[in-house]
């Protein structure tokens, strides 16, 4: 291996994120044009780093593909919940998907209206539906005929009308990376079957304060072309003429969101055209406004996880890396044996085979197992790419880990846009002495 050098721009890891605003000059990543050694000497590390950049260009991107036809990207707001991230969204015109009253509240916070949030997910509560239909959401999209009984009666109570969407479940075959992210297969626990969504519209028919008002679909997660949605638009196509004969005044067809971001090498980008050229194509169609749903797409790239190598350690013929970052920072290897590119901050000369692990008292905890690395050193700053979505919004206090700051870079400005966690923050909710009461 000798002189092989990783931080050259020819290997897999950074061809992963070739434009994703992270890039080196002289011999040091950059984060647009801030120093990741800046912004580690500024806040510490373990850090979140995002790209404002990064998210604009794929916010534009996908914008721009859908130009044509009356549409909304609602950013699915799970993947990277901090309220400057959903703002830099909201500036560029989107909406938001929420799946919780607490992603609700975040929305609003961030400065979106109702009508900028459509409500999914299949356990909504009481509570949670009240909130919505008080900030006028655009539409709450419905999971069950149980749920669908629960949002009228919500509603009746109110006095108001409810904007619904039904969420089809076409039950297709969807190749995704991790059986975990499918969602729009037979036997998931997502969506109306196909076979039963005109008894639920016959009953919504039946129902004075729900108003059907869209239909839609969500495939899962890291779809990477048109393909799943060539089997999946005309049965969700075919719900809306149902619909539509049945007299229900649909205005949107949600295709959802699961558009995929390269994370290793040889992963390809996500074909966004021929996406597009699909969506575009049953959109037009109908003659509906077009909801899409993306989250990992628009903010995957635009992150990585700052860590410093703490150890290197040998021991049963293997080099192990330890990092100051661990599986409660950024759990998806553990969670969905993800992927992760692995790259040093600072030109390391000579290249080692080892297995990245956390500080965690859990075997889960690593980020990667026999991965070839830049021979680094204890303080060296590695980066975990491709960490804006589903990272911090997963992260956790597992083992009483104070969760990372979350830093954003724009340009060459940087700014905090979620501290890091404090032992005040850990135990804020814990009493003691405890005050014993009886029933
Ligand atoms: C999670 C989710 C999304 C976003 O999925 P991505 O793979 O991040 O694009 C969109 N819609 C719904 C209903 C979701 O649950």
């Amino acid at each position: 291996m000798g002189t092989f050098v990783l931080n050259d721009m020819e290997s897999s890891a950074e061809n992963v994120q070739h434009d994703s605003g992270f890039a080196w000059r002289n011999g040091v990543l950059h984060a647009e044009g801030v120093s990741l050694p800046a912004i580690a000497a500024a806040y510490g590390t373990p850090a979140y780093v995002y790209s404002a950049g990064t998210v604009r260009e794929r916010f534009r991107r996908l914008s721009d593909a859908f130009a044509d036809v009356p549409h909304h990207i609602h950013f699915a707001v799970k993947a990277n919940s901090n309220l400057s991230v959903l703002t830099l969204l909201r500036e560029l015109g989107a909406g938001v998907d929420i799946v919780s009253g607490g992603e609700l509240q975040r929305a609003l916070t961030a400065g979106f209206s109702g009508d900028d949030v459509v409500f999914s997910g299949v356990g909504k509560t009481v509570g949670e539906i009240e909130a919505a239909l008080e900030a006028g959401v655009r539409l709450i999209n419905v999971e069950s005929e149980a749920e669908l009984l629960v949002i009228e009666a919500v509603a009746a109570r109110r006095q108001v009308v409810a904007p619904i969407a039904v969420r089809v479940n076409p039950e297709v075959t969807v190749e995704t990376p991790h059986a975990y992210i499918k969602t729009g297969e037979k036997g998931q626990k997502f969506g109306i079957p196909r076979d039963d969504v005109s008894r639920l519209l016959d009953v919504i028919s039946d129902l004075p304060h729900v108003e059907l008002r869209g239909l839609g679909m969500h495939l899962g997660s890291q779809i990477g072309n048109a393909d799943p949605l060539r089997d999946a638009l005309p049965r969700l196509l075919a719900a809306i003429e149902v619909a539509r004969a049945s007299g229900h005044p649909v205005q949107f067809m949600d295709v959802g969101g699961g558009l995929s971001v390269p994370y290793e090498p040889g992963d390809v980008a996500a074909d966004i055209a021929d996406y597009a050229t699909v969506v575009r194509a049953a959109a037009r169609e109908t003659g509906l406004t077009l909801l899409l749903e993306p989250g990992r797409y628009l903010v995957a790239e635009s992150g990585v996880l700052l860590t410093e190598v703490l150890y290197r350690k040998h021991a049963a013929g293997k080099d192990f890396v330890v990092t100051d970052a661990g599986m409660s920072d950024l759990i998806r290897p553990a969670l969905y044996q993800a992927y992760h590119g692995i790259a040093a901050v600072r030109e390391v000369q000579g290249a080692i085979t080892a297995d990245v692990v956390g500080p965690i008292c859990e075997s889960g905890d690593f980020f990667a197992k026999n991965r070839v690395l830049p021979d680094v050193s204890a303080g060296d700053l590695l980066v975990l790419q491709t960490a804006g979505a589903y990272a911090f919004t997963m992260a956790s206090n597992y083992n009483s880990r104070p969760r990372p700051v979350e830093v954003l870079v724009d340009g060459d400005r940087f700014a905090v846009v979620g501290a890091r966690e404090t032992f005040d923050d850990l135990v804020r909710r814990e009493r003691t002495p405890l005050e014993w009461r009886t029933a």
